[in-house]
């Protein structure tokens, strides 16, 4: 029981969340009496998953993933910012120790955090974060000035967002090196449509991201 004193409809959404977790665990365990403790002595994921903080992008389940299958970073717009410690942790962590292969950027259409970036209106402590992704925008300026539709100009930010952040991750020396060195990582580019339920791959090509830089 949670100490604070929480209205009925608050303290029921509360309560459910831990009859819903006792379910699922005993759901896993019938199913696989060793499901937990199999899992309990490593990890070994092939997916390290950049995505957006947007509660309607359920990683896992859109994938049909399990627990132990995919190593997780989220924040505001699926950012990858080269002076954030947290996300540097996370790559390195996942790419020197658990050796991924995969490392996939998502973004997703509808995102509140682009579709910030993109309005002109200021957030104070945010607007930092949100700069990151204004980089983006001036770089595509002259094509998303000329498109008359917000929602359209918003989602093909969201997509440029996605490709200028897996450029951010080919700079990381540990990334670039062991890819040119053993052909991993892999960075992916992907974008998920909150209208389809469907994620698309964007195909980001880094051997003409590597030829563009020599
Ligand atoms: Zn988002």
């Amino acid at each position: 029981m949670p100490l604070h004193k929480l209205n009925e409809e608050d303290q029921e959404l509360y309560n459910r969340i831990f009859q819903q977790n006792r379910k699922w665990a005993d759901d896993k365990k019938k199913r696989d009496r060793s499901f937990f403790t199999a899992h309990f002595k490593e990890q070994d994921p092939h997916f390290l998953y950049i995505g957006c903080s947007d509660s309607r992008v359920p990683i896992g389940d859109l994938t049909g993933m399990d627990i132990g299958d995919i190593f997780v970073h989220r924040n505001i717009a699926n950012v990858v910012s080269l002076d954030d410690d947290n996300i540097m942790a996370v790559l390195q962590y996942g790419v020197e120790v658990l050796k991924i292969k995969h490392i996939v950027v998502s973004g997703h259409h509808g995102c509140g955090g682009v579709n910030a970036a993109n309005s002109g209106v200021h957030y104070g402590k945010m607007d930092s974060w949100l700069d990151k992704i204004r980089d983006v925008r001036l770089r595509h300026a002259s094509e998303l000035d000329g498109i008359s539709d917000k929602n359209i100009e918003n989602d093909l930010l969201a997509e440029y967002n996605v490709i200028a952040q897996c450029e951010n991750l080919m700079q990381i020396d540990f990334i670039r090196k062991g890819y040119e060195e053993n052909g991993f990582p892999l960075v992916h580019a992907w974008v998920y449509d909150m209208r389809t339920g469907l994620l698309h791959d964007m195909e980001f090509d880094m051997d003409a991201y590597l030829d563009n830089k020599k």
